[in-house]
């Protein structure tokens, strides 16, 4: 099966990780939904000029990641290597801003980047993307960092803390870049060899480094803020503070990709690499649609954060939680199966999980059953039951014994379950 195997940097995922997937997704959706986000969905590969017009001409994606292909027309498109491009072109295309309101959209998408995989750094990966449009000031910041932190919260992760810095608009950039310029010149920094080139293009992108990042320590952002960048930091530190959100200033934090003005942020954990990047763009808008949109939002990839539960211990705890059969009829007889179906039909208007065994199988097999599904109610349905109208319903959980009435049964279920 060789040459039929997966290609490089893509992932086959399945349970138990699929369960994972899909917990996290139930309980981010959840949190979303109560913070009123709405869902869109956008195609999976877009005119290439999307992407190379707003990310910047000159960041690793647009040069080396992207997929790109002809259509049979010739027309150039690229899977997407990241969803705010195409948010933004879905926003302006379809004419989705009123004056005076915000957008407030989230995504679950996969995305494409040629890159070299490792762990953690996948060609094919999934986000969540969440992107609060056409929305200004101190509390639009806030409110999508604490989004972040009742994500985060609500999969139990407590030990996270917000690396912060503040890019400030397009002046602000430009005055730190030259700063940046004049330091490594004075300084006479042996660049490596892409840092010469961004040294020309775009300087900024040297902070992103790894190897340069090593040599010394670049000035901080802080030294170009002007006064107004310097009031929208103190408000922002003040409600970050009033509400116990956790963060660090990083000075140097600049984010790969050239939109970023303003607020940008990440969460690592552990050693490991960003689990997530955010900030504001305020000129993507005008980049994509000509419209003057002022913009923010974030992306968590989905692998490093289900890796990172997998490893802290917290995904047993997420698996537990969901992924139980409540209730299993064992079949030993084939008599029984009308009921269970009429049973199964009872049982789900409670939302309760249930299956049974599409054929009917011998009672020695009862413990390989119970290791596979792992119930909490297993229901033993054989020729004892099938003469006493009796039946034997064993609490996995308790590991207790019951005989119950054979049509009194759904009723002691769901008395029992309503004690759980
Ligand atoms: P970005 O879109 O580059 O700001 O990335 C946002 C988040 O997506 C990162 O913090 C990662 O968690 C995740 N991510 C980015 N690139 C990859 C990749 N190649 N493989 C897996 N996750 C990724």
């Amino acid at each position: 099966m060789n040459n039929l195997n997966k290609p490089r940097g893509t992932q086959d995922i399945y349970p138990p990780c699929s369960l994972l997937y899909q917990n996290v997704q139930k309980i981010i959706s959840k949190l979303l939904q109560l913070n009123n986000f709405q869902p869109v969905i956008f195609p999976t590969f877009e005119s290439t000029e999307l992407f190379t017009n707003s990310l910047g001409s000159t960041t690793d994606i647009i040069h080396k990641e992207m997929f790109v292909f002809p259509d049979r027309k010739g027309r150039s498109l690229a899977l997407r290597p990241e969803g705010t491009a195409s948010v933004a072109r879905l926003v302006c295309e379809n004419k989705l801003i009123q004056e005076g309101y915000p957008l407030k959209f989230y995504y679950w998408a996969n995305f494409f980047r040629y890159e070299r995989p490792q762990k953690g750094r996948y060609r094919e990966f999934w986000q969540l993307g969440v992107e609060l449009i056409n929305a200004q000031g101190i509390f639009a910041d806030y409110q999508l960092l604490k989004l972040v932190a009742d994500i985060f919260y609500d999969l139990g992760i407590k030990n996270f803390i917000f690396s912060l810095n503040y890019l400030g608009n397009s002046e602000t950039k430009e005055n730190y870049k030259g700063e940046l310029k004049k330091f490594i010149k004075a300084k006479d920094i042996d660049l490596c060899e892409k840092c010469q080139e961004r040294y020309q293009n775009n300087p900024l992108r040297i902070l992103d480094c790894s190897v340069c990042k090593k040599k010394t320590s670049f000035p901080s952002y802080k030294k170009a803020w002007n006064k107004k960048d310097r009031e929208h930091v103190n408000k922002l530190d003040k409600l970050l503070k009033k509400f116990n959100l956790p963060y660090n200033y990083d000075y140097n934090l600049v984010r790969g990709l050239d939109y970023y003005t303003g607020l940008v942020f990440e969460i690592s954990l552990g050693k490991d690499k960003a689990l997530l990047g955010g900030g504001r763009y305020d000129k993507l808008y005008q980049e994509i649609g000509n419209i003057d949109v002022p913009a923010l939002g974030f992306a968590i990839g989905i692998e490093r954060l289900v890796n990172y539960l997998e490893i802290s211990g917290l995904s047993s705890k997420l698996l537990a939680d969901f992924n139980r059969v409540d209730v299993f009829f064992f079949l030993s007889v084939s008599e029984f199966y009308p009921e269970v179906l009429e049973w199964e039909e009872k049982l789900k208007n409670y939302s309760l999980t249930t299956d049974y065994n599409l054929e009917t199988r011998k009672l020695k097999n009862l413990s390989k059953i119970i290791n596979n599904y792992q119930p909490r109610l297993l229901i033993i349905l054989g020729e004892k039951e099938l003469k006493t109208k009796k039946i034997l319903v064993k609490d996995c959980l308790k590991k207790k014994d019951f005989f119950v009435e054979k049509k009194e049964l759904i009723k002691w279920i769901i008395k029992k379950i309503s004690k759980w």
